[in-house]
């Protein structure tokens, strides 16, 4: 069978290896724990489940949705964005519903890229913006980022020559993998570059209510000019434990909302309405939900980051995410054999940081999305074998 050369550029598979040593250590008795898997293991709430399950026994809702989303949704987004950041937006041109976020990043360059164009890209990075890019037939610029940057991107680093080609700029802040943050500032910096190269800035905000110590992640749209370039991705996933129901959110510029719109009523049917309703429920009486959640994170993010310290990490404490990163030892050279060490030691899987692309070499990731006696077992191991050393 001859397969299509987007799908013989995909990446390997860049935890195969770690995947192996799994299944080797667990043919062999071990219990493995893994801190991999960015998926929030605290149940959806119950009263955003009671609205499912209304919603389930509807017929209205047993019918096709509209790409777009119910006008409902799209005004519960409206009231949520002018509440949680101060933004008002017309939710008839300015809000498009997505099936998860990541299907409305997977879908944003088949509105903007032809083949041959340029998207500005990071390292690390979440992996789908560049592959969705290469889906498009585009190519991406990595910007490295870097510890002593904050991890957010120099823009003044991107070449005349390509800034002119451009036509999108990825964001992510709160960061996946890093758990970086970017204040207005930054945000400012950012929309007058891609307003001075005519380049899209797709912000991803998947972890925007998932804050530590008081912190509040801003929307880029709270920035003077936003509107001009910019559209940004949200999503119920990590902010009410919803990655299974698959319900999230464009917002922004008119054209922009407007065009994946028009790409998605071409490809999908939209988000199943009983699913929308829920989300409904959700964005309208979130906050206590949100609240008990990241006392949770935040009380495991430290114990992560004390014993990651025992191993002689260096560690930042993350104010967003679900994710701590942290450099290796000194002397430590690489990300994947230093996450083959601790596997094939104390059953205990973390995800090395080139998984996010060469850029996080050096670096490994830890979730904090395990149940809590899973996460103090594997901590235990972890603090044994740092006196073990
Ligand atoms: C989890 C995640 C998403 C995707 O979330 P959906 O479940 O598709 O809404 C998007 N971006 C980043 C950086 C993520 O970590």
């Amino acid at each position: 069978m001859r397969l299509a050369r987007r799908v013989e550029q995909l990446p390997p598979y860049l935890f195969a290896r770690i995947s192996e040593l799994i299944a080797e250590q667990q043919a062999a008795g071990v219990d493995v724990i893994s801190l991999g898997i960015g998926d929030p293991d605290l149940p959806t709430p119950d009263h955003i489940l009671d609205a499912l399950r209304e919603a389930a026994g509807d017929p209205a809702n047993h019918r096709y949705p509209e790409t777009e989303g119910l006008p409902e949704f799209r005004e519960a987004v409206a009231r949520w964005y002018d509440t949680r950041h101060g933004v008002a937006l017309d939710p008839e041109t300015e809000v498009v519903s997505l099936i998860g976020s990541k299907e409305g990043l997977g879908h944003l360059p088949l509105c903007l890229i032809d083949p041959g164009d340029l998207a500005i890209g990071t390292q690390p990075g979440y992996p789908v913006y560049d592959i969705a890019t290469m889906f498009a037939g585009g190519e991406t610029l990595s910007l490295q980022l870097r510890e002593e940057d904050g991890w957010l991107p120099r823009l003044e680093d991107v070449p005349a020559a390509e800034a002119e080609r451009a036509r999108l700029l990825w964001l992510n802040y709160p960061n996946n993998p890093t758990g970086a943050i970017a204040d207005e500032a930054f945000f400012a910096r950012a929309i007058a570059w891609a307003r001075d190269h005519d380049v899209v800035i797709a912000h991803d905000l998947a972890y925007s209510d998932v804050c530590y110590d008081g912190y509040q992640a801003p929307s880029i749209l709270e920035v003077e000019g936003a509107r001009d370039v910019a559209i940004e991705f949200n999503s119920l996933s990590k902010t009410f434990n919803m990655t299974g129901w698959r319900i999230g959110m464009a917002v922004g510029n008119a054209d922009l909302v407007g065009v994946l719109r028009r790409v998605k009523s071409n490809l999908d049917s939209g988000v199943p309405q009983a699913v929308q309703q829920m989300a409904i429920t959700a964005l309208d009486d979130p906050r206590d939900s949100i609240e008990r959640h990241n006392e949770i994170y935040q009380r495991r993010r430290d114990r992560v980051v004390e014993v990651l310290r025992e191993l002689g990490l260096h560690v930042d404490p993350p104010k967003a995410s679900l994710y701590v990163w942290a450099r290796l030892p000194e002397g430590e050279r690489s990300s994947a054999a230093y996450a083959q060490q601790l596997v094939e030691a104390t059953g205990v899987v973390v995800t090395p940081g080139t998984g996010y692309g060469d850029g996080g070499e050096g670096y490994i990731r830890i979730s904090i999305t395990i149940a809590d006696e899973r996460l103090e077992e594997a901590l235990s191991r972890l603090s044994a074998f740092a006196r073990g050393q």
